[in-house]
């Protein structure tokens, strides 16, 4: 007979790394915004994977283009081509407004590639001497945790344990030009940012701080490399969150929702005199633009083009924040807020993050804390008002 969900948590525990401190809730079933437990209990999915699930569980249109592409074609390597990958290539260029495409798999894996690019570039465009090029990056970033990307992470938690680390960072406070300035000179390849900062607790930085990181690394020749893993696709209401400031960086990194919360999908896009530095045996991955990869995100980038899920992000981002205003002073001691994505900072008297999440859990909605007595909310961009008031209301009560 099928295990309980206790059961399963306890075999979890027994048989994985704990690497993980997951909530105790074991899903079974999903659709939309919804997901069900072993035992049946209905959740309000108020996470989305991390924005992975953008467009929520199983959406239709990418459901059906991963089962076509299953009964096609799965796998290649780029050792030949496929059918599929041109296609997807020529759809995200376009729909970022950039030149190529280098797909990879995991967020991580595309943070690493653009640092690889960056210092090529570094090298063979700009004349750095050889392996000097510096990359500048910000304090309290997330990229990822392969080697590299702790080396530079300021966070404890990530790094202790796990050195020796990566040359080659310098770390600047966010949202603080003239910091990242001074810390540019002329072995820097590129400044490497989050537009907002999502796991330090959706951190929005001042109006204009993007124009003047991207008008600084101009002047000074420098790559402006945006990581918009979680924070593009439409989560902050447009379909990038440089977006919101016209800001067009050389390089973009891409994951999470790409693959639709189907498959991971993810990809640096950068201009032609960027990614043109990479030649055949510098860099790969077997799974990189497999044919089901870039079948689902192709059908992602057609949701997308739609302009649909931007829209609902923008509008119901004034539901949320309207909603999280009414809270404020109410258990609420802070939230920013834009789009469909919020950091709330809990009164700490009321309890952690983690404890939070665990009673709003106990409402029907799942959340996930950040830090401290931070929990985010990023739903799926389908949610409907009456699904994202139903959570307000949730969390009003256990606030209460
Ligand atoms: N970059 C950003 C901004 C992220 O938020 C994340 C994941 O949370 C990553 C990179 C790493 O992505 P992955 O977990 O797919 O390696």
């Amino acid at each position: 007979s099928a295990r309980s969900s206790q059961e399963l948590i306890r075999a979890e525990e027994s048989s994985l790394a704990h690497n993980y401190h997951p909530l105790p809730v074991v899903v079974a079933r999903a659709e939309g915004v919804w997901v069900e437990d072993v035992e049946g209990r209905r959740y309000l999915d108020m996470l989305a994977g991390y924005s992975a699930l953008n467009f929520g569980h199983r959406h239709p249109e990418l459901i059906a283009a991963a089962h076509r592409q299953l009964d096609e074609l799965t796998l290649t390597s780029r050792a030949f081509h496929n059918d599929k990958l041109a296609g997807f290539a020529e759809d995200l260029a376009e729909l970022t407004g950039l030149d190529m495409v280098l797909p990879m798999n995991t967020g991580a894996e595309a943070v690493e590639s653009a640092i690889k690019v960056a210092r090529k570039w570094a090298y063979e465009v700009k004349g750095v001497a050889r392996d000097q090029a510096t990359i500048v990056v910000a304090a309290d970033n997330f990229h990822g945790r392969t080697t590299t990307i702790v080396s530079f992470s300021s966070d404890p938690t990530a790094r202790e344990g796990f050195g020796p680390f990566a040359p080659g960072f310098r770390v600047v406070p966010y949202n603080d030009l003239a910091a990242m300035e001074a810390a540019i000179d002329e072995t820097t390849a590129a400044v490497l940012i989050e537009p907002i900062q999502g796991e330090a607790g959706v951190l929005i930085p001042d109006d204009g701080y993007l124009r003047g990181v991207r008008e600084l690394t101009r002047r000074t020749g420098v790559l402006f490399i945006a990581d918009e893993i979680q924070s593009g696709l439409g989560r902050t209401g447009t379909t990038l969150a440089v977006d919101h400031e016209s800001v067009r960086p050389d390089v973009l990194t891409l994951g999470k929702a790409l693959g639709g919360g189907i498959v991971p999908v993810s990809a640096v896009v950068a201009d032609r005199e960027v990614l043109g530095v990479l030649r055949p045996g510098e860099h790969g991955s077997t799974f990189g633009g497999n044919p089901l990869s870039a079948a689902v995100g192709t059908a992602v980038v057609d949701l997308l083009r739609t302009g649909e899920f931007q829209r609902r992000a923008a509008e119901l981002g004034e539901v949320l924040k309207d909603g999280l205003a009414a809270l404020s002073g109410k258990g609420v001691v802070g939230y920013r807020c834009r789009g469909l994505w919020a950091g709330v900072d809990v009164d700490p008297a009321l309890g952690t993050g983690r404890e939070v999440s665990e009673r709003l859990m106990g409402e029907g909605i799942l959340v996930k804390d950040t830090h401290g007595s931070t929990i985010r909310l990023a739903p799926p961009l389908t949610i409907t008002r009456e699904e994202l008031q139903t959570s307000l209301a949730a969390l009003e009560k256990v606030l209460g």
